[in-house]
């Protein structure tokens, strides 16, 4: 097993004092690494694919609480509608209303993040400052009673420049002020960012959920 338990238990330390909440991402690892970190007490999982996080939910314990962190599509929406516990890249108010219905079929109601655009690569996915301030406009105009946008979700340049990176991040924290009262029934609470790479940098420009994948469970191998 490549998961490290050591590195996973000193990490709960160190967010714990900082009240950062942590996302384990196991894309891609099979359910029995999840279930080593389960059983230290971990509940928070990310998974990028739909069938691959359907598969692991099925047959996991129930009360692992599901994060969908991939870009997800309109027609994916239902089957994970039934369970999830927080979709972090909604990245159009089309997706939010999708997520609505789904959600109102499921009888309960969904968090969301919007996700914004703060890296220079152009294959990120997310909306710019005018698309998010449309959303959050739509979802005043607009009863979506099955959706709560709860917060902000970003992913910077993969770089090596951490003054870079750390300017992207406070720029979504700048974002994530400046409109966490402009949502509609409550302000923002939750500021996704920060990955194994750049998490320490994201915390200090203020993250309070990370999303940590290969520093916990080792490298991701997709020839496989
Ligand atoms: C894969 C992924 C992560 C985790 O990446 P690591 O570098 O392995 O920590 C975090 N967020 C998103 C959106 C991802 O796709």
């Amino acid at each position: 097993m490549a998961v490290n338990l050591e590195q996973y238990t000193q990490l709960v330390q160190t967010l714990k004092q900082k009240k950062v909440t942590l996302v384990a991402v196991s894309k891609t690892k099979p359910v029995e690494d999840i279930q080593a970190l389960y059983d230290l007490g971990q509940r928070d999982f990310g998974e990028n694919y739909v069938q691959e996080l359907t598969e692991k939910q099925h047959v996991l314990p129930a009360d692992i609480r599901w994060h969908f962190i991939g870009h997800l599509q309109s027609n994916k929406v239902k089957y994970i509608a039934p369970f999830v516990h927080l979709i972090h890249g909604v990245d159009s108010f089309k997706l939010l209303q999708e997520i609505n219905k789904q959600a109102e079929k499921n009888k309960r109601s969904i968090n969301c993040l919007l996700q914004i655009h703060i890296a220079q690569e152009e294959t990120k996915f997310g909306m710019n400052e005018e698309e998010l301030s449309n959303a959050l406009q739509q979802l005043k105009t607009f009863e979506l009673n099955h959706v709560e946008v709860i917060g902000l979700m970003g992913m910077a340049t993969f770089s090596d420049d951490t003054n870079k990176v750390r300017n992207e991040f406070a720029y979504l924290k700048n974002l994530f002020n400046k409109y966490a009262e402009a949502n509609k029934q409550h302000p923002f609470s939750t500021l996704s960012m920060g990955m194994s790479g750049d998490y320490n940098i994201a915390i200090e420009e203020g993250s309070n959920m990370v999303r940590i994948g290969s520093l916990l469970f080792g490298a991701r191998n997709y020839s496989q």
